[in-house]
C-alpha cells in the first residue's frame, strides 16, 4: 500500500482538509500531512510548524497520519518522508484546472503520481481563505474547522 503526502498551506485546516484526510485513509498505509512554508517570508516557518502541530493533535490516536511542515519542492518534501503518492482535493472546475497543472509539474520534475479525492457537497464551499476572512470579522468559525 502506499504513503500519501497531503501538501497544502491549511491556513487554517479546515473541515473540508479533513474531510480528505478521512476518507483517502483507507486507501493509504499512512498520510503525511505537509504545510507548507515559504522561506523567503518572515514568520512562515514558525506558523506551518504551529499548523502542522495542530493537525497532529487532531490525529493523535491514529499513528496512520502525521503532520509535518516544509519548504522548498512537494516532491521531494513527500519523497523524504516515505511518501510516493501526492493526494489532493478538488470542489471545483478551477480546483480541477488548477490540479491537472500541479500533476502535471510534479509528475514531470518529481516522477510522481496526484490522487484526487472530490469534496463531499457540503464542504466544496469551504475554503480556508473564506474562513480567515469570517475570523477577520469576528464571526464564529468554529463549524469550518476541526
Ligand atoms: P494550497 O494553498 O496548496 O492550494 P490549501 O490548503 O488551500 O492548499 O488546500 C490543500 C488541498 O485541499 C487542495 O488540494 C485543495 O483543493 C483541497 N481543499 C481545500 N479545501 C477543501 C474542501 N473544502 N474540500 C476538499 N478539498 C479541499
Amino acid at each position: 500500500m502506499s504513503v500519501a503526502f497531503f501538501a497544502g498551506s491549511f491556513d487554517p485546516f479546515t473541515v473540508g482538509h479533513k474531510s480528505i484526510v478521512d476518507r483517502a485513509l483507507p486507501h493509504f498505509e499512512r498520510i503525511v500531512v505537509g504545510v507548507g512554508f515559504n522561506v523567503r517570508k518572515p514568520g512562515s516557518r514558525e506558523d506551518a510548524a504551529r499548523r502542522a502541530s495542530h493537525i497532529s493533535r487532531l490525529y493523535a490516536g491514529d499513528d496512520r497520519v502525521e503532520a509535518v511542515s516544509y519548504s522548498g519542492l512537494t516532491t521531494d518534501a513527500a519523497k523524504s518522508h516515505g511518501a510516493d503518492v501526492l493526494l489532493r482535493g478538488v470542489r471545483s472546475c478551477s480546483d480541477f484546472e488548477y490540479e491537472r497543472g500541479m500533476a502535471d509539474v510534479n509528475r514531470r520534475i518529481g516522477g510522481m503520481e496526484t490522487m484526487l479525492i472530490f469534496a463531499l457537497p457540503e464542504y466544496d464551499s469551504i475554503s480556508s481563505s473564506m474562513v480567515r476572512e469570517l475570523e477577520a470579522f469576528g464571526a464564529d468559525t468554529t463549524p469550518f474547522v476541526p
